[in-house]
This record gives structure tokens, sequence and C-alpha cells, in this order.
């Protein structure tokens, strides 16, 4: 990826990246939705910025911190978090929105949205199960961007840049450091889609489809919508957690003119639900866009019970429906973040029938190697034959099902 690095107010700054001539500016939608807590953030590190240029998605990525020294402007880094961000060449590079930034600068080594931003050296120890492409994406990618592994749907991974580089990606081995897809290699991505006709269900992924510019998204969501096997589009972004400026009302009323169109939602902790985030989830379900949320499980961060009901409740006051929690990628660097299985399994367990079912996700490994996503539950069946079914629910009572007429 290539960016134009220059200095402004102390931060990298990088050009709005796949732009290209197709600029569609945006700019102060969002006056009202500033939290005290960014404000505190303008006030002290960007005092000649106002708040219609924070509410510019288009400024927030061009005042993306992306070195060490940005980020020693505005937060005070360990020596260890210091040390791993001088030795990431090659590897997923570092990115923050000064928005996401806002909550977390002044927060502690450890803590929940710090760790999973600011790499520490956990990220260097890269253990024997661990590899650069753990879902073997590229064995089934038949040309460049389509991921077609299940039979009726494709992802297709538009762009490898994110506003935001979380250090657990599943992609790491490819956002933040390929280019772009050409102009070309689109086309050949359409016309796979175009002669598949079992593909009834793409998924736009990437990277963060939401980065491009709403010109090139309209290109690229009217050229699916042309193809007439293609009944649903799903979006996974984490945009409205890390970057929630980019919801504008301009962006909304595009999007809701390529019905059925679904959303994926990438959140990680409760503390992302800010007054930010709640009205960009608000806008898009307004615009009838049903939202889905995406949650992968990290040690330390949102492996707790109580951290996990917390964030599903939030996510359900803002009409987004907690759709799967992912036991986290066997990518390289990632041991850190790793629970065991039986986490998520506890997890689940603390959630079904001790609130509603609307709150509780799917607990889900993909599958190393290729296998898909296989769901994960605890076990309640505790016996079963052609004559009954004996379960326990919740609470550990146990009821029996007669397996006959
Ligand atoms: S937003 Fe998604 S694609 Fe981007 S770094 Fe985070 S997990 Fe990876």
């Amino acid at each position: 990826m290539t960016h134009n690095e220059h200095r402004l107010m102390g931060c990298s700054s990088d050009e709005e990246p796949g732009a290209g001539t197709m600029i569609f500016p945006q700019i102060g939608s969002h006056d009202q939705a500033v939290s005290n807590r960014s404000s505190e953030f303008i006030r002290r590190y960007f005092p000649l910025t106002n708040v219609t240029s924070w509410n510019d998605w288009r400024w927030q990525l061009r005042n993306s911190f992306t070195t060490a020294e940005a980020l020693s402007r505005v937060m005070t880094l360990t020596d260890d978090e210091k040390n791993t961000l001088h030795r990431l060449k090659n590897r997923l590079p570092l990115r923050v929105t000064p928005y996401y930034l806002s909550l977390i600068y002044d927060s502690e080594p450890g803590a929940p949205l710090r760790r999973t931003m600011i790499p520490t050296s956990g990220e260097m120890i890269i253990t024997e199960a661990e590899k650069a492409d753990p879902l073997d994406e590229t064995g089934s990618s038949p040309v460049p961007g389509i991921i077609h592994r299940y039979p009726d749907r494709a992802l297709f991974t538009v762009t490898q840049f994110c506003s935001s580089y979380c250090r657990y990606c599943t992609r790491s081995h490819s956002v933040g450091k390929l280019g772009h897809l050409t102009k070309d290699e689109w086309e050949i991505a359409f016309r796979y889609l175009e002669e598949h006709t079992e593909i009834r269900d793409v998924i736009i992924s990437g990277g963060d489809p939401l980065t491009m510019n709403n010109k090139k998204l309209e290109y690229l969501l009217s050229r699916l919508r042309s193809i007439k096997h293609i009944e649903i589009l799903r979006i996974g972004t984490k945009i409205p957690a890390v970057l929630p400026q980019r919801i504008t009302p301009q962006l909304v009323s595009m999007l809701r003119r390529y019905h059925p169109l679904f959303l994926s939602l990438h959140f990680t902790h409760p503390d992302e639900l800010t007054k930010e985030t709640r009205r960009a989830c608000e806008m898009l379900a307004d615009a009838g866009i049903p939202l889905g949320s995406q949650t992968v499980l990290l040690k330390g961060i949102n492996d707790y019970p109580a951290t996990m009901k917390d964030l599903m409740h939030k996510l359900l006051t803002v009409r987004v429906r907690p759709y799967y929690i992912y036991q986290c990628d066997l990518i390289p660097g990632s041991s850190h973040f790793r629970t065991t299985v039986e986490t998520g399994i506890d997890i689940i367990e603390n959630m079904r029938g001790h609130t509603s079912g609307y709150a509780v996700p799917q607990f889900v490994i993909d599958a190393p190697g290729g296998g898909g996503k296989i769901p994960i539950l605890p076990s309640y069946v505790v016996e079963s034959g052609p004559e009954k079914w004996v379960l326990r629910n919740y609470k550990n009572n146990r009821y029996t099902y007669p397996n006959k007429k």
C-alpha cells in the first residue's frame, strides 16, 4: 500500500486510499455527535482543529496515527509497546484513527481497546500451529479478490486498507500490505460472479470496504446488483466502531438503494459503544439495513461472560443483532490473544437462558485449513435415543422429551 506521508499536527497523515479521481467529499454531517471524551482529546492534541474537521471522515483518515513517534505525542507508551512498534517491518502496520485513539490514549497498558490496536511483544512470538493464511483463503480464491468456499456465497475482498488495524486480524497477511485491486481485477471478479450462477449472496469485505469513497462503493454495489442471481449483498466493516464519522447521511441514503443489503459490524468490547458509534448504528438501522455483529474472542479483552453479555446487550440497544463470536484464528503472533475453546463455551453457557435469545450469538471456530465456520455449543443433550431425549436447561435441571409420537 502506498501512502503519501506528511506531518500535520504532530501526526502522520495519509491520502485516502483507493479514492483515485472519484472523490465525494462529505463534511460536517455529525456536528452534534462529539462525546466529552473526544472533545477533551481535540482540545489537548488538535487545538487548531474544529469539530467540523474532526467529524469529516477524510480528516480522520488523513490524521490517523501510524508511527510510534506520533503515538508518543499523545500517550505514554511502555518500552514493550515502543520496541514492538519499531519491529513491525513486513507485519501488520500500525494505524489508529484519532477518534479511536481518543478512546485509548489515557488508558493503562493492558486496557482492552489499547491492546487491540497497540502491538506488544506477544505479537513477536510465533507458535507452531500459526500460519500466515490460517483459513487457506488463498486456496479458495479462483481469481484475485474472490474467495469462494461455500456453494451459494462468495467473499469479495475489495480493498486491503482499513482505517485502523486490529492486531488480531485474520487477514494480517494481506491487509495494510497488498495494494488495492486494479480496475481490471475488479472486472475479472465481476465476471467470475456473473458466470457462477449458484452464487446468491456476496459478502463485500477487505480490509474495510467503507474506507472507499461513495462513488467507488456505489459503482461496486450497482455492478453487483446488476447480476441477477445475486440476491443478498453484505458488507463486513468495523467502521462504526473505529470511524463512525464515515456513516454520513449521504452514505446511508446511497446504501439504502441497494437492498437487500446487510451489514456485518465488527465489535470487540462494550467501551466501543460511544455516543458517536451509537449514532452511526442508529442511522444505518433507520435506513432499514439489518445489522449483525461479529466479535473475536480475545484473552484479557472480552473473554469474561459479564463483558461479553454487556457488549451484546449494548449492541441490541442500537439494533445490532449479535451474530458470531469467533474463536481467535491461528494467525502468526496471536497466542497472547487466544483463549481456550472452553472459554467460549463458558461464555455461551453464561448467556443462553440467562438473557434473551436475541442477545446470544453463535460461537464458531473458523476451521483451520479452510473448513468453514463450525458452531460450538455447550452440550445440552444428556442422553439421546429412539425412545427419548434427556436434556438439561440453563439451570442444569433435566427434562425428558419423548421421541415417539
Ligand atoms: S477492521 Fe477487519 S480487516 Fe481491518 S484490521 Fe480489523 S479485523 Fe482486519
